[in-house]
């Protein structure tokens, strides 16, 4: 094979002081100009910038430059950018390469002579491996332009409604019987105190009727194969025993059915029937039968709802369904789920009727809740004192260490909403008030203003251990004033917890199968937490609202329009590029033990069973080299990662 002789230029980048104010970024382009096969070097303050990329560009047509090496920041930040720079050029992008000297030398080097050493080695690395790159060509493949949202709650619908808009087809896929997720269980909203049905009510219904949704609720997602574009969704469909194409939502069916069930929806605070829709204003307003505590279905006879339903949408029979979606981008909306407070034995949650989650308040709250909104003692009195107690199972390192962003502001709802309802004393105990948003502080300031008390200081407990005759009967919260110094008992009617957030049930399983990753608290990682907050490193799954941490619900309708942007910004381009440098199998000696199979978490590798050989879906794989170093024969190769280029770059490194 005829080779042309490597003409590498070299650029050094100050990034402002970023880069310059350690090394000694002229000394280093001196070095590199000395370096084999080095035709020209330079150093420039941004190289990064309209000009910067220009000067490659110039260089490559005007000195006949083959080989382009960047000293700069991380290749995550710009290896695009100058590889198209290349491109601009008529240069292959592969024949470029990038040497972190940002990242890996000036920010983490104290001293300037060993940073600036440390740059002339990986420029060097840089130089040496980018002799060896080959000319690499990325695929372009047709994109589905389908859209599947997991999760409605407010993220889910937000995100559903901005695509549908747009003219195209959203699958939204929703776990429960409806759509609305945690928002439809309040009453309020901070800061502005809105109705959260009256803003939520036509989102859902919007939803319901617009036609490009198609909503499959009581659904879950159980697979997902394919690559950006191009992936295909199986859908497991519940029975709910009811034709949703007949039921009027009349609701005989629930006033005749005489089994009772706990309410998931008002927190276990109230009865639901068998057959129920979880709220009035649900949508659908198809009802589902709960098989589990349906008296025909543990004992055979009853039917009643059957016998009132005049629509006869009764269907016993009812099977699951499974169904598969083609569609070419995935947003994940599967939101949180709130903190168990059982777990945190001494807030007494579980052991006195009168310590409620706040989740379980919002219901109390809510008009259609278990007491129709009003605020009252088990025993039917209104409440005279009451405590909310801020961060349980939050900023707590033996629970959840990260703060839940939404508690203080929810708090501070339900502190004004008791001395609107009841006139009541109310204790917020917290630890630091955290209220960063549009309309908050003002909020907090209200609710100040109001005479509600702040206490700041760690709760160590809620005991009905009375000591005096003012504790009789009352539960007592146990705390601190960090303020005063002092130690303090008040005794309290009831007892709201403001329980944090957590990631949804399942959402471990919903990130393997989509092929995403979750932090150490279990959120779905974002692929840069500043610059592609709504994107993940798997191409084509985006991220919206609470299930990539705790968000209020402005912060997830943006998230939401974000992820919605993206994935239109996709699907539109109706083609997409996909990454060239990506793993091969040597077939010949590929013995099909099909370890890489295993070990891949893009699914990108498939056994073919008749050549007894695993195979690369390129279009999936992303080059992580997990497979190539796992293949006990050697037969997995990764374009522009191969044992020369790697080599040469560490021969280089270490001259
Ligand atoms: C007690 C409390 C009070 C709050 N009050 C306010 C307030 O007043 N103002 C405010 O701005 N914010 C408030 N918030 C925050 C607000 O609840 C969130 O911002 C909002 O609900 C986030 O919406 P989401 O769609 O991301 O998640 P969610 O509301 O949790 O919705 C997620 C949806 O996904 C579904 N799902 C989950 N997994 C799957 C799966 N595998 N397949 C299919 N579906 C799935 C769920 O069933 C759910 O319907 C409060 C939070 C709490 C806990």
């Amino acid at each position: 094979m005829i080779r042309e002789i490597p003409r590498v230029g070299v650029y050094v980048c100050h990034c402002g002081a970023n880069i310059a104010a350690k090394v000694d970024v002229e000394e280093v382009a001196r070095f590199a100009s000395k370096l084999d096969f080095v035709e020209s070097a330079r150093d420039y303050k941004f190289m990064c910038s309209d000009p910067g990329q220009q000067l490659v560009v110039d260089d490559i047509r005007e000195k006949g430059l083959n080989r382009i090496v960047v000293a700069s920041c991380s290749p995550r930040m710009h290896e695009k950018t100058f590889r198209k720079a290349c491109q601009k050029a008529g240069l292959n992008p592969y024949y470029f390469q990038m040497a972190c000297i940002r990242e890996h030398d000036a920010w983490v080097t104290e001293d300037p002579g060993e940073a600036t050493d440390k740059a002339k080695e990986l420029v060097q690395g840089a130089v040496s491996r980018v002799l060896h790159h080959e000319s690499l060509v990325p695929r372009t493949v047709d994109i589905n332009p389908n859209v599947l949202v997991i999760g409605g709650g407010i993220a889910g619908m937000q995100a559903a409604l901005t695509i549908a808009d747009a003219g195209k087809t959203v699958y939204l896929v929703e776990r429960e019987p409806c759509i609305g997720g945690n928002m439809a269980k309040f009453d309020k909203t901070f800061p502005t105190l809105d109705c959260a049905a009256c803003i939520l009510t036509p989102k859902m219904v919007a939803v319901g009727q617009h036609e490009n949704i198609e909503l499959l609720t009581y659904s879950e997602v159980v697979d997902v194969e394919g690559f950006v574009g191009n992936f295909k969704a199986t859908v497991r469909k519940k029975p709910r025993y009811v034709d949703m194409d007949k039921c009027t939502g009349c609701g005989v069916c629930n006033e005749k059915c005489p089994a009772k069930a706990i309410s998931e929806f008002d927190q276990g605070l109230s009865k639901r029937k068998a057959i129920y829709s979880p709220f009035p204003q649900a949508v659908p307003n198809t009802p589902v039968i709960d098989r589990d505590m349906c008296i025909y279905f543990k004992k055979g006879k009853c039917r009643a709802c059957e016998k009132f339903c005049e629509a006869d949408a009764i269907d016993f029979d009812q099977q699951e369904e499974k169904i598969t979606l083609d569609v070419g981008a995935i947003i994940v909306a599967t939101g949180f789920k709130p903190f168990d407070p059982s777990v945190a034995e001494r807030y007494g949650y579980g052991k006195y009727p009168e310590v409620y989650t706040s989740l379980e308040f919002e219901r109390v709250n809510n008009a259609t809740g278990p007491t129709e909104g009003q605020i009252r003692l088990k025993d039917g009195r209104v409440p005279e004192t009451m405590a909310i107690i801020h961060c349980v199972g939050s900023r707590d390192k033996n629970h959840n260490a990260y703060c839940s962003r939404v508690c203080c502001m929810y708090s501070m709802k339900y502190a004004h909403l008791i001395r609107e309802k009841t006139g009541a004393n109310v204790y917020e105990f917290y630890i630091d008030i955290r209220s960063p948003g549009k309309g908050y502080e003002e909020f907090y300031n209200r609710v100040q203003s109001e005479g509600v008390q702040f206490i700041r200081g760690n709760v160590a407990g809620v005991t009905d251990k009375a000591i005096g005759e003012d504790e009789k009967g009352k539960l007592i919260v146990l705390a601190e004033d960090s303020l005063s110094g002092r130690f303090l008992r008040v005794p309290v009617d009831a007892v709201v917890l403001s329980v944090g957030l957590e990631a949804a049930e399942g959402a471990e399983a919903v990130a393997r199968m989509v092929g995403i990753s979750q932090d150490q608290d279990g959120w779905f990682n974002e692929l840069h937490p500043k610059l592609a907050p709504q994107a993940t490193p798997s191409d084509g799954i985006f991220l919206a609202g609470c299930c990539q941490g705790p968000k209020d619900i402005p912060d997830t309708v943006s998230t939401a329009n974000g992820a919605a942007a993206e994935a239109l910004s996709l699907i539109m381009r109706e083609k997409v590029e996909v990454e060239a440098a990506v793993s091969s199998i040597d077939a010949e000696r590929c013995m099909g033990c099909r370890q890489c199979e295993t070990i891949c978490m893009f699914d990108a590798i498939e056994y073919d069973s008749a050549l007894n050989v695993c195979v690369v879906n390129e279009a999936i794989c992303k080059g992580c080299g997990l497979c190539a170093s796992t293949c006990p024969n050697k037969a997995i190769g990764v374009r522009h990662f191969g044992n020369e280029q790697i080599l040469s770059e560490m021969e280089g490194v270490m001259l």
